[in-house]
């Protein structure tokens, strides 16, 4: 996760051979991603963030995999900007693994039905689920949970665990972590 660090340490870790890369705001990813993608062709940019409606489609040109789809009008809007413009880009559901109400994602219980929606009426490639569990709790259980739930579901690719419990989240299950403070350093604080 490259959120708030400049192009130049993203760009070491691409001579280095990293290729995936996460932001979580278009704005600031659009000033930053074109020139590197330019550059490596294979960088793959994945939006991980709350995704508005009206950028979504900066957001389909931009990113190569959209792991916030939380609601059906964002995803319709996708559906039809994937359809306009012919690109058609994996997305993952975010599922608000620890049913908080203040956040965003589709609730554990109703993900199967928002997995048949995606699939059967907006024609999403769906590859698998991303979740943040509840700070200041053990991410364990949230994490066992998330791979539970995707195995009910067929799904395979989980998104989950960030630098503090990235190792915890792999031997639950992780395909993909998702780290920033621990490959970049610490962010500024707002
Ligand atoms: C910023 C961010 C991360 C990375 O967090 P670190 O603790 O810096 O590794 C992971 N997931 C999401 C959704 C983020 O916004």
């Amino acid at each position: 996760m490259s959120k708030t660090h400049p192009a130049e340490p993203v760009a070491e870790l691409l001579a280095a051979g990293h290729r995936h890369f996460g932001e979580n705001r278009v704005q600031e990813a659009a000033g930053k991603y074109p020139d590197l993608k330019a550059r490596y062709p294979d960088l793959r940019l994945h939006l991980i963030g709350p995704l508005q409606t009206n950028k979504v489609r900066q957001a389909v040109e931009l990113f190569d995999i959209i792991e916030t789809l939380d609601r059906p009008k964002l995803a319709k809007a996708l559906s039809d900007e994937m359809a306009r413009t012919g690109r058609n880009i994996p997305c993952l559901i975010e599922v608000n693994i620890g049913a908080e109400p203040q956040k965003a994602g589709i609730a554990p219980e109703e993900t199967a039905v928002f997995l048949q929606s995606c699939r059967t009426e907006w024609k999403l490639d769906i590859a698998g689920l991303m979740c943040i569990p509840p700070a200041g709790e053990d991410p364990e259980p949230h994490f066992r949970r998330l791979k539970s739930l995707a195995d009910d579901l067929g799904l395979s690719h989980l998104s989950m665990g960030m630098s503090g419990d990235y190792e915890r989240a792999i031997a639950c299950g992780a395909g993909e972590i998702r780290v920033g403070t621990a490959l970049f350093g610490s962010r500024p604080s707002l």
